[in-house]
């Protein structure tokens, strides 16, 4: 969505928006209120791992930016994509949501390393995106996205210096004793350690 984040080039991004309509964005649709916060969505500390990783390839990484998440299949038109980029996205996508949020609420470090295939179809230079042109940047990303994966397993430290692991500490707004045995049962790796 930016000139400067141009096809080829890698973006960790650290903002994302939610624009998806059909899909199951929660574990907690039972009768356990939970509201955790997705302020800042992407774990920093991975983040900045992959971030590394990826510059260890040599590739071209951007560190930064606003992803937003349409519900897809079909590509955006003119008209959205213009206003995608009047809201100040960077990138586009039909995935990461609802991933980041369920990592969230799986109190699971989550971050992004996504691969710029196309410029959209606002960039008035630019053909309409064709499959064609996404799949064929797409495989060149590939081995780029394996290097970087191998590079980060040796970054990564088993103590973890982030908030995620506690997501879920505060954010439990139901009585415990008023969470029913099935959503309990249902619940239990989630929530199971908080629980009386
Ligand atoms: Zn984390």
């Amino acid at each position: 969505m930016r000139e400067d984040y141009a096809p080829g080039e890698l973006v960790i991004p650290d903002g994302l928006f939610d624009f998806t309509r059909d899909r199951k964005r929660t574990f907690f649709d039972c009768n356990c209120v939970v509201h955790i916060s997705v302020a800042d969505p992407f774990c920093n500390a991975l983040s900045e791992k992959v971030y590394q990783a990826v510059q260890q390839t040599g590739a071209i990484v951007h560190y930064g930016g606003s992803l937003i998440t349409i519900e897809g299949p079909r590509f955006s038109t003119k008209s959205e994509s213009n206003v995608f980029r009047s809201w100040g996205m960077s990138i586009i996508g039909m995935t990461t949501c609802p991933e980041a949020f369920l990592a969230r609420e799986a109190e699971m470090c989550y971050a992004v390393m996504a691969h710029v295939t196309d410029y959209d179809v606002w960039h008035v230079s630019e053909l309409p995106v064709t499959v064609e042109q996404v799949i064929q940047v797409l495989n060149r990303n590939t081995s780029t996205a394996q290097e970087a994966v191998r590079n980060l397993a040796q970054l990564l430290t088993p103590e973890r210096t982030c908030e995620c692991g506690q997501a879920v500490k505060n954010a439990i707004i139901t009585q415990p004793e008023r969470i029913s045995p099935k959503s309990r049962q249902i619940l239990e790796p989630l929530i199971g350690k908080y629980l009386p």
